[in-house]
């Protein structure tokens, strides 16, 4: 394959990839160069909720890259405040006003800029197993020592982890130079992990007592994912602050920060910005991506899709010892196996058969695929599944 020549001299060699490259899509399935085709429980990372190729999606893109693709904020932008009016309809109450980036890490940094603004403080915690981006505000929240320590002081360094459900070591952690506890409410890069019932609105309460800002990183979560517009409305605990992006646009960049009217009142002319942010084509589609996901009930499918897919994985597990645990909400599901080989040759086999799973904290095998998929591609993974986790044994 000569772009894979190319690949090699002029890419950089920042990816670990699979050996495939998929070509065209539709639904829940993906074509490679080879016309092969494959069922896909990845979504570009939790990023195509409503599937490949969605024709009102290919749709709007057309029509609005005709009309206006791109003016800068120097400008009013319509289609910016039509988003963010729609947007505000499916947050969390409180979280009324929004800044518009390109990605979940820009998400990030704009949310961790406004806690230390709004508070005059700039600590932060974050918990263990945390993955927020890889900027340097971002980096710096992230708990993955290998991601931070090739770069030695370059990551915002002024956090502080806690394990998750350590409701004391929240507690004890928070000083009067701390501005913000940022979480994911359902980790995912860390391994799909569901925190206790009582974690969040404890959190929650804690940090209203101690004037300590929350921040719910809803990157991957967020949009349908778990089965609420946001995994927060799980535990009706609501942030002060809130990030942004993967389905946000279904494919097309686009990111946001979210907060409370009072809290974004502290960003003045000047304090952040973002040449691209939310510019007409991209607020065109994520606006798009909102109305098919309230007219289609997208919540209500993936919590009884979800529910189904969690159960037969939960069959499997009982069923093969190398599953040691099925956890997670809605579409957001992992399975962790006995070791990280059985997990790569699970991801190689599946793949060889024609599906797509992606792999995280190195055994866990984790599902988010298009939140349009129905029961009976779940059949075919587990029926496949089943067969796989036969043969390794
Ligand atoms: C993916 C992800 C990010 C980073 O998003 P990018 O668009 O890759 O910068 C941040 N936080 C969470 C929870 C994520 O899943």
């Amino acid at each position: 394959m000569k772009h894979l020549d190319s690949e090699e001299k002029h890419i950089a060699s920042t990816y670990t990839r699979e050996p495939i490259t998929l070509v065209e899509g539709s639904g829940v399935k993906v074509k490679d160069e080879e016309g092969k085709e494959y069922l896909d429980f990845v979504a570009g990372i939790a990023v195509t909720g409503l599937g490949h190729s969605h024709p009102e999606i290919s749709e709007i893109l057309e029509k609005q890259s005709q009309k206006l693709v791109h003016v800068s904020n120097l400008y009013h932008i319509k289609e910016q405040a039509e988003l963010a009016k729609k947007l505000a309809q499916i947050t969390p109450e409180k979280i009324q006003k929004f800044f518009f980036c390109n990605s979940g890490t820009e998400a990030v940094e704009a949310a961790l800029k406004l806690a230390i603004k709004h508070t005059g403080k700039d600590k932060i915690l974050a918990l263990r197993e945390s993955f927020h981006g890889r900027t340097a505000g971002s980096l710096g929240v992230t708990w993955k020592k290998v991601y931070r320590a090739p770069f030695k002081s370059y990551p915002f360094s002024k956090c502080e982890f806690i394990s998750p459900n350590d409701l004391e070591g929240v507690r004890e952690s928070i000083d009067e130079e701390t501005a913000a506890l940022i979480a994911e409410p359902i980790q995912g890069e860390g391994g799909i992990n569901v925190p206790s019932q009582e974690f969040l609105p404890k959190v929650r309460e804690i940090c209203r007592e101690k004037g300590v800002l929350l921040i719910f990183d809803e990157i991957q979560t967020g949009m349908c994912r778990t089965g609420k517009w946001f995994a927060s409305d799980h535990w009706n605990v609501e942030p002060d602050i809130m990030t942004m992006a993967k389905a946000l646009g279904n494919g097309f960049p686009i990111g946001c920060m979210g907060a409370k009217s009072e809290v974004m009142g502290s960003f003045e002319p000047g304090n952040h910005a973002s040449t691209f942010g939310g510019n007409p084509l991209a607020c065109k589609v994520s606006k798009k991506v909102i109305e098919i996901m309230l007219r289609e009930n997208i919540p209500e499918h993936v919590q009884r899709i979800g529910d189904y897919f969690k159960k037969e994985l939960e069959k499997l597990s009982e069923k093969h010892e190398i599953v040691e645990e099925v956890r997670g909400l809605g579409l957001m599901l992992g399975v962790e196996v006995d070791s990280e080989e059985n997990a790569k040759t699970v991801l190689e086999k599946a793949r060889e058969n024609g599906f797509l799973i992606n792999r995280t904290a190195d055994k866990v095998l984790r599902f988010v695929p298009p939140l349009i998929i129905k029961k009976k591609h779940i059949n075919k993974l587990i029926k496949q599944l089943d067969k796989i986790f036969e043969e390794i044994k």
